[in-house]
């Protein structure tokens, strides 16, 4: 799902406008509490549906498949809001008793089911349904036609229909039939077998899916659609549908937007497998919601755009074949929809174009609140935060491609989607982590936890020294230190460094599992500059203590700051001589004049060297007011303080 008006604004705000009657409510959902029947795994749904826009209602008919999960079964429950009226349940054509409240549709079956005994139930229905979410149902309009849809993503499907409301329960197969007025068409999941006249002003769609499919990708899009029909060849003489349904008024300027998704199918084919659902179709059907969602086969859009097709349609892979078990772990599908953005236009436009987007990610994934894996999934703007489970999710793909590089990482995409028990079927974060560590070879347990159970990202500072050991060969010194964070206290990561020399670049990668930690390395010319992850594979903020001055100063000395005053920054130098230990934890911190700490500037482990520092970083910046500021240096034993002025 993607939200294209930004979440960080009101989010009732797009909700509103994507329904007039705005009847939806962004309450807790209390549901969350019991996600669906144990008792119970859902095989198969038909959903026989029946709407009218005048007056909007909606009378349904649908029919459960399920297998008893424990011995002698005698009753279950599935998820159905209040708002909808219960005529009455059946099974082989035999009334069964049942109760209706508290959205639990609870049902006495006629005999006992051992596990793994099949019963059927049929669900007979009316009303008009409520609307949660993102707009479960709506009843709306466009260009003065009606346009009837659902989006149930994450709790919206028992808000019209009667379903085990979790995702981690997928049904084998689906029918979905639509009787609507005959002059709308509708569009839903798999393949349309029939369209019947009924006669009477009305007609029918069977449309007919026979892949596993959580009940939230189940949908219906209805309005006077203009049909347009791609084909994606997958080889010399096969090709699948792409079928368009589109508002007829947005057909010609959404006709080259269209036409681009052949190629996205062929693309993503070629990093993630073949597209997941061949027998059938990919269809994209438009919406009133300003976004898209990834109704399986039939994705529904608000609007024919490059970037929120490749989104969607990225998710058949991750969110559709493979569905995250539950909100906790939306990442799998929205960091994979949204890393994905990347892997196409990187495709398409190339790898700078590709560093752009993910720097994009990076800079929205720093505002993230919290772990990755959801915290509270009573809250749907929490499972849907757009800087942590998109843009923060898709950051954590690719500093997983980082460390364990291109082919190793898409290997890993391909195996994940295909792995027994997880392709067509539902994962966790730690199913995922098990497949990549399976075809890494080694634990990634570090990474995980830090990134997905974890908070924030690194803040890094890094200073360096050198000296000659003959041979033009350099001994050189780094310093890697990380301000102290909440969970995990610091981030363990592999991290490259570009070591400029006097005769070219080495890039080498170091494993950084310490929070402050020194590393040496050899190497041939005299170095001349280091450039911290030069590659990007890092969320960070960096800072870079520069080492002025190769040879080594006798005594400690902290200078005067320069320039001074300043505006807006000043560089600070400071020597350290050399150590017995050949290292010394060094902390260099700014206090405003109440003795209130503003930056943390250095805090770290330094050799012998002269080194500077520009204040403020980036980070502080603009936040600091007019005034005096002392600088203090500690390295071992030795303290000396200066003071320094900001004039604005
Ligand atoms: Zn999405």
């Amino acid at each position: 799902m993607f939200c294209q008006i930004s979440f960080a604004q009101s989010l009732q705000e797009a909700i509103t406008k994507s329904n007039e009657r705005n009847l939806f409510d962004l309450k807790k959902i209390s549901k969350v509490l019991y996600p669906g029947d144990s008792t119970i795994d859902v095989v198969y749904y038909k959903l026989n549906l029946t709407i009218t826009y005048s007056p909007e209602y909606l009378k349904g008919i649908v029919t459960v498949n399920a297998k008893s999960k424990i011995s002698g079964l005698s009753s279950f429950f599935l998820d159905l809001q209040n708002a909808l009226t219960v005529d009455s349940v059946l099974s082989n054509s035999k009334p069964l008793s049942f109760s209706h409240s508290n959205a639990m549709l609870n049902i006495s079956l006629n005999k006992n089911y051992n596990i793994g005994e099949i019963f059927s139930v049929t669900i007979f229905y009316e009303g008009v349904p409520g609307s949660s979410g993102f707009g479960s149902f709506a009843f709306s309009s466009h260009a003065g036609s009606p346009a009837i849809w659902s989006l149930s993503e994450p709790y919206g499907a028992s808000d019209w229909w009667p379903c085990k409301d979790t995702p981690a329960d997928k049904a084998d197969s689906s029918d979905v039939w639509i009787t609507c007025d005959n002059t709308l068409t509708a569009a839903s999941n798999g393949i349309l077998q029939n369209v019947i006249d009924n006669g009477n002003g009305t007609h029918t769609f069977q449309w007919k899916n026979s892949y596993p499919i959580a009940q939230y990708l189940i949908s219906i899009a209805i309005s006077n659609y203009v049909e347009y029909t791609n084909y994606y060849k997958y080889s010399v003489s096969d090709s699948m549908p792409i079928t368009n349904y589109v508002y007829p008024e947005y057909f010609s300027s959404s006709k080259s937007f269209i036409d681009k998704v052949p190629n996205m199918i062929k693309i993503y084919s070629s990093y993630y497998g073949q597209y997941p659902f061949l027998r059938e179709k990919y269809g994209q059907a438009q919406f009133g919601w300003g976004g898209g969602m990834e109704h399986q086969t039939i994705t529904s859009l608000g609007d024919f755009d490059e970037d929120l097709e490749a989104h969607e349609l990225a998710h058949q892979w991750f969110g559709d074949m493979v569905t995250c078990k539950d909100w906790q772990d939306i990442w799998l599908n929205e960091g994979f929809a949204t890393y994905s953005e990347a892997v196409y236009f990187g495709a398409t436009q190339g790898q700078n174009v590709y560093n752009q987007m993910i720097s994009q990610d990076m800079q929205t994934a720093k505002s993230a609140v919290g772990s990755i894996y959801v915290q509270d999934i009573s809250n749907i703007n929490s499972i849907f935060d757009y800087a942590r489970s998109y843009a923060k999710g898709a950051v954590v793909l690719h500093m997983l491609r980082g460390i364990v590089g291109d082919s190793v990482f898409f290997k890993i995409l391909r195996t994940y989607a295909s792995y027994p028990g997880l392709t067509y079927n539902v994962a966790t974060t730690s199913d995922f982590e098990s497949v990549a560590e399976k075809i890494y070879g080694s634990s990634l347990s570090y990474f995980f936890n830090e990134w997905i159970y974890g908070e924030n990202y690194p803040s890094y500072q890094m200073s360096w020294s050198s000296n000659s050991i003959g041979n033009n060969i350099y001994n050189v010194q780094i310093n890697i230190s990380q301000n102290e964070n909440t969970n995990p206290q610091f981030f363990t990561m592999p991290i490259q460094l570009k070591i400029s020399t006097s005769i070219g670049d080495t890039i080498i990668t170091v494993f950084n599992d310490q929070r402050i930690q020194q590393f040496n390395v050899n190497i041939k010319g005299a170095p001349n500059y280091i450039d911290f992850d030069p590659s990007n594979l890092i969320l960070k903020d960096i800072s870079i203590i520069d080492s002025i001055d190769l040879t080594k100063p006798k005594t400690f000395n902290l200078e005067q700051n320069y320039p001074n005053p300043f505006n807006p920054t000043t560089k600070i130098v400071y020597s350290i001589p050399v150590q017995t230990k050949g290292y010394i934890p060094v902390k260099l911190i700014v206090y405003d004049i109440m003795g209130k700490e503003v930056a943390v500037l250095v805090n770290s482990v330094q050799s012998a060297g002269t080194y500077q520092i520009t204040f403020p970083q980036k980070k502080e910046s603009g936040k600091l007011s007019s005034g005096v500021y002392i600088y203090i240096l500690t390295a071992g034993n030795y303290i000396e303080s200066k003071k320094m002025v900001l004039i604005k």
